[in-house]
């Protein structure tokens, strides 16, 4: 059964149908009895918990959104509740969905032709196939709407992709990853399905993370990795197309900060009604309260944020500067929350086994992959002024 969380101070899970509370109560259950008590351990190790996959795509989780797999008719704030869930138990875990259900299966729903969404993402819905997204490079991170250094050159019915890609999430185990490149002919950005068996494609992971370890990034190397032209995506002409998946995705983030957020203030609220200092909980001591109101309060205005943006995508009404505005803001409240909760913890806030420590590790990667707070700053700013500051 469905227990409204208390950390939803304003009560908006209120806005879900009972179907759609159901699945959460059932996400809930199982994150909590089996992906919370093994996250830490991997997040140590640095490795992902594979054994999720199966039942992440058991519980629809890889198939909401998409009309070729969507097991129920759900809303975008249904998905956002559902990003949010992930992430209030482990970042990594919602960042491993971000990358197959947001950017490698809805690169293919969004740019895809009928074919290929057919083809694709009913594999990819039940983890038979596991996909990653390649767009930032080693010297196109932020710029990567101008910057990609990555090209395709087409050749009859093949093309033939050269370059480098960075960060990879998901690719150290990827079957299909999807390439965005730069056409040298018409010089627009396009983006491919690759096989991750083709030759020329090598993926090695980067090492030495203090953020989000349970997570694979790859650097990528395409040294003549040659895909026939059934794997260009058929709707992706030119970056405009890739931002429209990054719309859509980055709303999701935000809703994963927020989610971020709450696992951190909830571990931080626990702790707070048990350890005991000068003779009573530290939760009733005032200072210690006002860290978890603060936290509270940027978690429910957070949380009213995303809503709303999900509600404006049900609508048809949600535009790039919705999504960065959310993204921008939800995460700088998060890496506040964070810190508030680990300070509460005190020495205990920087191990493990408190929870809390991970949660503020795992901040900073949200803060800044989907486009840094500058940069969805900038795309909000250029919505104000009408001046494109980053151009
Ligand atoms: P840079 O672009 O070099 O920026 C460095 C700093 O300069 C930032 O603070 C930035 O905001 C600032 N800056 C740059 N330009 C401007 C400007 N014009 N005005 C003001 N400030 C500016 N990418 C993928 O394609 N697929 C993935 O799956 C993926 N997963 C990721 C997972 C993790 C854990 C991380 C850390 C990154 C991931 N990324 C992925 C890449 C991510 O999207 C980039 O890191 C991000 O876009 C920023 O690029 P950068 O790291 O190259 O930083």
């Amino acid at each position: 059964t469905f227990e409204p969380l208390a950390s939803d101070f304003y009560s908006y899970e209120s806005l879900l149908t009972e179907r759609e509370k159901q699945a959460i109560a059932e996400l809930r259950a199982w994150l909590e009895a089996d992906v919370k008590p093994i996250v830490g351990d991997y997040w140590e190790r640095a490795e992902f918990p594979m054994q999720v996959v199966k039942p992440l795509a058991e519980h629809g989780v890889l198939s909401y959104g998409w009309d070729e797999t969507k097991p129920f008719e759900n809303s975008a704030v249904f998905r956002g509740f559902v990003a949010m869930e992930l992430a209030r138990v482990d970042a990594s875990v919602a960042t491993f969905v971000g990358v197959q259900n947001g950017l490698a299966t809805g690169s293919i729903s969004v740019c895809g032709s009928k074919e290929q969404r057919e083809e694709w993402i009913p594999k990819l819905a039940s983890g038979e196939v596991l996909g990653a997204f390649g767009l930032t490079e080693p010297l196109s991170g932020s710029d990567s709407a101008q910057g990609l250094r990555t090209t395709a050159k087409r050749d009859g019915d093949s093309w033939t992709l050269n370059g480098a890609k960075r960060w990879i999430g998901n690719a150290t185990f990827s079957d299909i990853t999807i390439i965005w490149a730069k056409d040298v002919d018409d010089n627009q950005v396009k983006g491919f399905i690759v096989p991750t068996s083709t030759p020329g494609y090598t993926a090695t992971k980067i090492q030495g993370k203090i953020s989000l370890r349970a997570v694979q990034n790859a650097d990528i190397t395409l040294e003549d990795v040659v895909v026939s032209e059934s794997l260009r995506l058929q709707n992706a002409n030119s970056f405009r197309d890739t931002a429209s998946v990054l719309r859509l995705t980055r709303a999701e983030v935000a809703w994963a900060a927020v989610g971020t957020a709450i696992g951190a203030y909830e571990a931080a609220v626990k702790y707070a009604g048990e350890r005991v200092q000068f003779g009573k909980t530290i939760g009733s001591h005032q200072l210690v309260q006002d860290l978890l109101v603060k936290s509270l309060g940027n978690i429910t205005a957070s949380l009213g944020m995303v809503v709303r943006v999900s509600e404006m995508l049900d609508r048809g009404e949600q535009r790039d500067e919705h999504s960065a505005l959310a993204k921008a803001y939800t995460t700088a409240r998060m890496r506040e929350t964070v810190a508030w909760a680990r300070e509460a913890c005190g020495g205990n806030g920087i191990t493990l086994e408190y929870d809390v420590a991970r949660f503020f590790a795992d901040a900073e990667a949200l803060y800044s992959y989907e486009g840094t707070r500058e940069m969805n700053t900038l795309i909000v700013g250029r919505k104000i002024t009408g001046s494109a500051a980053f151009v």
